[in-house]
């Protein structure tokens, strides 16, 4: 199953994939954590994607077109993927429709998870994420309990910038709804519920429960 992830920054994207992931086995294709990787390697694209994602922008498509080409062509994405975090804009979303024709794919979804925007606020200015795999919890968390790497807060996550990152959602993402609606393969679950919930849906709406 293909599936593509939507949502606001902090709506829980990561949190349901991860999920999927764990049950399911899908390739987990996050830009957000690829861009982050090549950032820390300081690879030329880290160094040309930084600036942008320091100040809440959208990289430049063809910049993260090609990561996600790559990532799409490894072999435990032939299997089934969820992207997060991509498409961000509707330019990134016809791009991702013609690859996956030329590879002879389609998507199967596109999981809306929606969350109230005071709600969306609160959540990224205090979440924390871990420098090593990227789990995300609530402030005070110190240790990932996942891999017991150290869990520090993006700068992305800091109050100045999560409003220019809403922002960017709401004019560049949020269309992609009318858009996925359009190829009748939108499902929207409600992300202001207990994690186990949401993930109840989730699998519901997909068709993945038993
Ligand atoms: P995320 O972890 O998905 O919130 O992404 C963090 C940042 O990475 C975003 O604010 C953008 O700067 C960049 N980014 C992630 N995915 C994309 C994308 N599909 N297109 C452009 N920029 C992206």
């Amino acid at each position: 199953m293909n599936i593509v992830l939507l949502g606001a920054p902090g709506a829980g994207k990561g949190t349901q994939a991860q999920k999927l992931v764990e049950e399911f086995g899908f390739a987990h294709i996050s830009t957000g954590d690829l861009l982050r990787a090549a950032v820390s390697a300081k690879t030329k694209l880290g160094i040309q994607a930084k600036s942008y994602m320091d100040a809440g922008k959208l990289v430049p498509d063809d910049l993260v077109i090609s990561l996600v080409k790559e990532r799409l062509d490894a072999d435990d994405a032939k299997n089934g993927f969820i992207l997060d975090g991509f498409p961000r804009n509707t330019a990134q979303a016809v791009t991702l429709d013609s690859e996956l024709a030329a590879m002879d794919r389609r998507l199967d979804a596109a999981l809306l998870v929606s969350v109230e925007p005071d709600v969306i606020v609160k959540r990224l200015s205090s979440r924390r994420t871990c420098r090593n795999c990227g789990y995300t919890a609530p402030a005070g968390v110190d240790v990932c309990p996942r891999c017991g790497g150290e869990m520090y807060q993006r700068d992305d996550d800091k109050p100045e910038t999560i409003q220019h990152r809403l922002d960017v959602y709401n004019t560049q993402t949020a269309p992609l709804i009318e858009y996925y609606k359009g190829h009748s393969i939108l499902k929207e679950v409600d992300g202001d519920r207990p994690v186990d919930e949401v993930y109840a849906d989730v699998r519901k709406l997909l068709s993945l429960a038993c």
